[in-house]
């Protein structure tokens, strides 16, 4: 059995992997997708966000976090897609099943992050979900674009769409947008329609009107793996300043997935890291008690009130 089976290998989960191994416990990180960097990868933008570092894509930060498992031998598994997540029938730690097997743990770190919202629509050769390379596969050269959305990433994708030669781009956005002021600047006001809308991916056609490439930019939503029954607050999973799911021990989650703010990289790292340093500070406590309750049974119950 590990001491801990890490789910996800963004940022938040592969910080937690690297931190808890080289912490001396023995963790096993388990990925979804043909390499680790979660969201990174699949931004080609400068990431000018990670203090210190500079000049590097999000994808070539997702590069440097697999370089750093890997040079650290920190022992990971690509393309495991958790399909199950299970207290031991014992009550003793996890076990975590996907296609390619089960893994037991004394701790699992659930670190899925989040995903595009889709709003009803489906990515094609004209639509793109989220930003990033969902966006940047589409050619807008000389055609119309409509934007779905009013935050950050709607008018970023506006901006994109226009220095990459769109012929128009308009964007559409039930409520004011809510983008950062610099955003905002960049886009005519005449080309941003707040209110009600009709968006259509089978005419192609927002209110009627026809465009050949929509954008649907709103926002995302927590990716919680199935086979568990989670208290959520507001899509995400709740944990307390330990990162610790409350009433399930041993079971943690870090970085999107969970309710605490998580604007970026940085945040999600940090969180990743805080939730390596509870377990490791629990497994420490664990291990004191354990040999003294073998000896003496009500002593656990006096450890866990003080
Ligand atoms: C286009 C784009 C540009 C961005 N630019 C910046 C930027 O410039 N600066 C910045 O700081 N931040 C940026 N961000 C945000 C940043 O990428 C996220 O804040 C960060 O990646 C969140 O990390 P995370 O580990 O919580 O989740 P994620 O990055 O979402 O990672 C979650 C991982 O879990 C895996 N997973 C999900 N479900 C399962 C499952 N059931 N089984 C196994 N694995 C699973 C996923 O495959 C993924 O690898 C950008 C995001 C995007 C989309």
């Amino acid at each position: 059995m590990n001491d801990a089976v890490v789910i996800g290998g963004g940022p938040a989960g592969a910080a937690c992997a690297l931190w808890l191994h080289q912490l001396g416990m023995d963790v096993l990180l388990l990925e979804a997708g043909s390499a680790v960097g979660g969201l990174q990868l699949n931004s080609p933008y400068t990431n000018r966000w990670i203090p210190g570092l500079q000049g590097r894509t999000g994808q070539q930060v997702a590069a440097q976090l697999q370089d750093h498992l890997e040079s650290a031998n920190v022992p990971h598994s690509l393309g495991f897609w958790v399909t199950g997540i299970r207290q031991r029938p014992s009550g003793l730690g996890w076990e975590v099943s996907g296609r390619s097997g089960v893994h037991r743990a004394r701790n699992v770190v659930i670190a899925t992050g989040s995903k595009p919202r889709r709003g009803g629509f489906v990515p094609s050769d004209t639509v793109g979900i989220g930003p990033g390379v969902a966006m940047e596969r589409i050619a807008v050269a000389g055609k119309r674009v409509a934007i779905l959305g009013g935050g950050d990433n709607a008018f970023d994708q506006a901006v994109f769409a226009q220095r990459r030669g769109a012929a128009s781009v308009e964007i559409f956005c039930r409520r004011p947008p809510r983008a950062q002021a610099l955003l905002l600047k960049q886009v005519a006001p005449e080309c941003v329609h707040v209110g009600p809308f009709e968006a259509d991916q089978s005419a192609m056609t927002v209110d009627g009107q026809a465009f050949d490439v929509i954008g649907v930019q709103y926002g995302f939503e927590a990716s919680i793996p199935a086979g568990l029954r989670l208290a959520l607050d507001d899509g995400c999973i709740e944990v307390d300043r330990h990162g610790a799911v409350p009433g399930l021990p041993g079971l943690y989650a870090a970085g999107e997935v969970t309710n605490f703010l998580h604007p970026c990289v940085t945040t999600a790292y940090a969180h990743g890291v805080q939730v390596a340093k509870s377990i490791q500070n629990a497994s420490a406590l664990e291990r004191w008690i354990q040999p003294r309750v073998d000896r003496q049974p009500g002593l656990r119950a006096l450890a866990v009130a003080a």
